[in-house]
């Protein structure tokens, strides 16, 4: 049985403006309405549900397991999700007229419940007192986290590569980035602790962001091992940390790298499923100071924008006011479906098959990727082949000569475009807050989420042949 810990009290660390935040008067209002269904209400001022158009909505999600491109369209081999006016008998789903009438910040119930679920099954948290609120992905999250803990001229201790969106963010928001050393690992425990036993800034260091699985851009993936390492420098320097996890469920473990799609699914075995994946930092966590971001991004679609916050109560709650204030909550229609697929359509067995079919996709496309490399490019370039996530980072075994001339980076970029083939540069996942210090590393971030597994060998032979006309060889 797990022995729930008290967590620490990161109140003190809020920001004035996190202290200002309440709950928005109105929505307070909502659970009257919700705790007694006799009350009459002329209260709120809430549209009349009877005059939404919505009759109902549909949509068809294929089986756990299958992948839509199999399916032509018009062709009735999914499973039918209808989200009607009135509840259906057995279904945990609010109907529809709840799902698009204004709501707490939290969001829907149902949905909210089964991401509490999903989250004491995978995640475990080991701490007394935690909870989820939705939010409209992680890029959303993200925002909404670092208000709670960071002002204008405050730091945030992050990859020396790293996610540009949320260097973006730190940027607008005037965060300082301050950098840690990264291996094929991710972030280096015994670095972050030097930086932080080192710092004589004038604001503490008091935040870490992180992508402890299939980093964006290195494809880094912690090991068990690595991740309670970092926790312990976490707690030694009293850090609060931000586990961003877009990619937790493509993880690949130990599967080796196979060149084709046929010999990949012979070792389908070895994937982790869900009982067998790396445990989060926040299921490490005793303390209460990871605060984790999940999203539907990579697991069904990004452009359904939802996700959802882990962490204590009480900045949960923070969070939920906020939610009340910018977006109220995830829209009703992608929450119901989603509510409707995980509850009633899928369940969380369902879910789970789902993931296991992505990491086998994901699988083939590591390997094919890395085989092409392996082929095409040998040592022109060096890598840790990834074990999770959609990232290939490569280091070009430039000359010293070369590593000294300014623009050669973009130069190799111009080419690839010239060439038709894309991939990112390392400069645009630097924190650095000087950019130009940064233009020359000689990194590419390749991605083998999105392209045709049969286009990646003209991907990579057209890269093979920039790189040759640099003088680069195999
Ligand atoms: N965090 C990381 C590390 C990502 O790589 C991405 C997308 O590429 C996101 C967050 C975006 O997540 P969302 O679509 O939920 O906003």
């Amino acid at each position: 049985m797990t022995n729930y810990s008290t967590p620490i009290d990161l109140s003190p660390y809020f920001t004035e403006r996190a202290n200002r935040r309440n709950v928005s008067p109105l929505k307070g209002l909502l659970r009257f309405m919700q705790a007694d269904p006799t009350l009459i209400s002329l209260g709120g001022g809430l549209p009349n549900p009877d005059l939404f158009p919505f009759i109902d909505v549909s949509a068809t999600v294929v089986l756990p397991g299958n992948n839509a491109i199999n399916i032509a369209e018009g062709e009735e081999k999914g499973l039918n999700i209808t989200l009607t006016r009135s509840s259906r008998h057995g279904s945990k789903v609010e109907p529809l007229n709840s799902l698009l009438q204004y709501g707490g910040g939290f969001g829907i119930k149902s949905l909210v419940d089964f991401f509490t679920e999903h989250m004491t099954a995978t995640h475990n948290p080991k701490y007394k007192d935690w909870s989820v609120v939705s939010s409209v992905g992680s890029t959303d999250g993200l925002t909404k986290v670092i208000e709670l803990f960071l002002n204008d001229g405050d730091n945030i201790l992050v990859c020396e590569w790293t996610y540009p969106t949320a260097i973006e963010t730190f940027h607008s928001s005037g965060i300082n980035r301050v950098p840690v050393k990264i291996d094929g690992e991710g972030m280096i425990p015994s670095a972050l602790d030097e930086v932080c036993s080192n710092w004589s800034g004038e604001k503490p260091l008091r935040m870490v962001y992180l992508i402890p699985t299939g980093q964006n851009p290195s494809g880094a993936t912690m090991s068990l091992q690595r991740r309670k390492d970092f926790y312990k420098v976490c707690q030694k320097h009293n850090l609060i940390v931000i586990e961003d996890d877009p990619y937790y469920f493509l993880q690949f473990a130990d599967a080796p790298v196979c060149d084709t799609k046929q010999a990949t699914e012979n070792t389908f075995s070895e994937l982790p499923g869900i009982e067998r994946l790396i445990p989060s930092l926040l299921s490490l966590d005793t303390d209460g100071r990871i605060i984790r971001l999940d999203t539907v991004s990579k697991l069904l679609a990004p452009n359904m924008r939802l996700g959802w916050i882990t962490g204590q109560s009480n900045l949960i709650q923070k969070i939920q006011f906020h939610n009340e204030t910018t977006i109220q909550q995830p829209c009703g229609f992608t929450q119901g479906l989603a509510s409707k697929l995980f509850n009633d359509t899928w369940g969380l067995d369902g879910f789970l098959t789902h993931v296991l079919s992505l990491q086998k996709e994901y699988l083939v496309r590591r390997n094919v990727i890395v085989s092409q490399l392996q082929k095409h490019l040998g040592n022109m370039v060096k890598y840790t082949i990834p074990t999770g996530g959609m990232f290939v980072w490569m280091e070009l075994n430039l000359s010293p000569d070369q590593l000294a001339q300014t623009g050669i980076m973009q130069r190799i970029f111009d080419k690839m475009i010239e060439e038709s083939v894309l991939l990112v540069p390392g400069w645009m996942f630097s924190p650095a807050s000087d950019p130009s210090s940064v233009k020359d590393k000689p990194f590419l971030r390749a991605a083998f989420s999105f392209a045709s597994v049969e286009e990646f060998e003209g991907a990579v032979t057209r890269l093979a042949k920039v790189l040759e006309s640099f003088g680069l060889h195999k």
